[in-house]
């Protein structure tokens, strides 16, 4: 393994618009923070692409010997939360904690590590008051009427991370402005300041403040997590591109302007997942949820997927491509398969040849991955080197050999968090047809072929229910 003092990845950091060599703030440790998504509802598979992303990212600083300190928030305090809770009659808690439940096992699912950290944003209340009342002693909030507003213009740079120019956004607003005035609302200094507390309306949850009983503005939430579970600089701040503007300017705004330190490093971002060319949304409806996408297909060929394109390209989501992956991804499987089914007539020795060669795949790999992540190229040297297996490892070669090739396929598919062991999960569908197979075997009194489909499906945690509305199943 190279010493972690040796520089070895450039990251494409939003800020300068160019690939920069990678040195964390402390030697041997690397500080990253994730905004996560806000938990109203199912992930869909575009909010997966961040996480999947960077959650590689994590595994392979790991590899490469650092010790990475992951934070990744839930936002559980907005709009499209208490507007659920309303529909539905009940706490805003409710929602926020059935979504995080369910978002928690999606990650699990698609073998997305848990963080180091994941704050919600409804336990740092205290902490985010704090910081606001910094930014007003400094000059760089105001309150009006229970909301306080962060005064953009007394930010120097503002507009450096979307190299925005702060003029150009002000003329952008005066329409808005003057829509304000008409509505008499322009109890903004500026149309550029931003929300850092709102008051309470009726029937939202609220917290006290020096303001009066209200909630937290979403920016605020990521500069006040990632100081208190990583420091007043981070080294790694990510989230999608739609998060540059105005989130991730209004956490360094907010986050320099109290702290008078810079505020993150290096940033990254990652494209969007599309769909016929669309961004994928909830707003837009052209969405479908991780869950949904389970039934089809298993996590694991959407998390390949994910990877298969750099993480700054769009990605358009498509059958015929998610198809592609799965046959990709097969291919590692069945080589490793092969792999560890081979008797080598030697047990000692072993055939530099073949683990020079070996170790060069391994080498052209990181390459790769420290060439800002990309992961497209890593998964091509990963196909070439299982041709390369296939190929020439055989009973011929000395265990020894055979178990080092099984163990750096094992290896660098695990920095991507794919597992090589062949999924034998079952689909929904899958199971669906079992159980209709298993019904016509009963009506035919093959009582023998009806119980093996029971027993097969009860090894793999399917559990069958016959009731009167016909057979129902759970996963155990
Ligand atoms: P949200 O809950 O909307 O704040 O989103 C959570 C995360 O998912 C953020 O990092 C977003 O940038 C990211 N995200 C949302 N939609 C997409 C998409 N279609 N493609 C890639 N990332 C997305
Ligand atoms: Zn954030």
């Amino acid at each position: 393994m190279i010493s972690v003092l040796e520089v070895f990845m450039k990251i494409y950091n939003t800020l300068t618009r160019k690939k920069e060599e990678f040195v964390p703030i402390n030697e041997g440790k690397v500080g990253i923070y994730v905004c996560g998504p806000t938990v109203y509802d199912y992930i869909h598979i575009g909010n997966a692409r961040p996480m999947i992303v960077f959650d590689t990212l994590r595994r392979y600083l790991e590899y490469r010997g650092y010790d990475v300190n992951y934070v990744s928030n839930f936002t559980d305090v907005d709009d499209k939360i208490i507007k659920r809770a309303q529909e539905e009659g009940v706490d805003a808690k409710v929602i926020s904690e059935r979504f995080i439940a369910e978002t928690k096992k999606d990650m699990v699912a698609m073998n997305v590590q848990e963080a180091t950290t994941h704050p919600k944003a409804t336990e740092e209340i205290p902490d985010m008051i704090a910081m606001i009342q910094t930014l007003i002693e400094k000059g760089h909030a105001y309150e009006v009427n229970g909301t306080v507003y962060f005064r953009t213009r007394s930010f120097q740079s503002y507009g450096k991370l979307s190299h925005k120019n702060i003029d150009d956004l002000e003329s952008g607003h005066r329409a808005e402005n003057h829509q304000l005035k008409v509505s008499g609302q322009d109890e903004k200094e500026d149309a550029l300041d931003f929300v850092l507390w709102k008051p309470k309306k009726e029937g939202e949850p609220f917290w006290e403040s020096p303001w009066g009983e209200g909630r937290p503005g979403w920016h605020l939430e990521c500069s006040v997590m990632s100081k208190k579970y990583i420091g007043d600089v981070i080294d790694i701040h990510a989230g999608g591109e739609d998060l540059i503007f105005p989130h991730h300017e209004n956490e360094i705004a907010q986050s320099e302007a109290a702290n008078d330190k810079e505020f993150a490093r290096y940033w990254m971002h990652n494209g969007f997942l599309k769909i016929n060319n669309e961004k994928m949304s909830k707003s837009l409806g052209n969405f479908f949820t991780v869950r949904e996408i389970a039934e089809t297909y298993p996590l694991q060929v959407i998390r390949f997927f994910m990877l298969s394109a750099h993480y700054r390209s769009p990605l358009n989501f498509s059958a015929d491509l998610v198809e592609a992956s799965k046959n990709g991804l097969e291919r590692i499987l069945n080589a490793v398969d092969k792999l560890k089914s081979l008797s080598p007539a030697e047990e000692e020795g072993s055939d530099a040849a073949i683990e020079e060669a070996l170790a060069g795949y391994k080498k052209r790999f990181e390459e790769a991955m420290d060439d800002d992540l990309n992961t497209a190229d890593a998964i091509s040297v990963i196909f070439e080197l299982v041709k390369y297996t296939n190929i020439n490892i055989t009973n011929a070669v000395p265990k020894q050999t055979v178990d080092k090739a099984i163990g750096i396929i094992e290896e660098l598919c695990g920095v991507l968090g794919i597992i090589t062991e062949k999924e034998e999960d079952l689909l929904d569908s899958d199971i669906e047809a079992l159980i209709q197979e298993r019904q016509a075997a009963r009506k035919e009194k093959n009582f023998a072929r009806a119980d093996e489909i029971r027993t097969l499906l009860s090894e793999k945690g399917i559990i069958l229910e016959d009731t009167r509305e016909g057979v129902k199943w759970k996963r155990a």
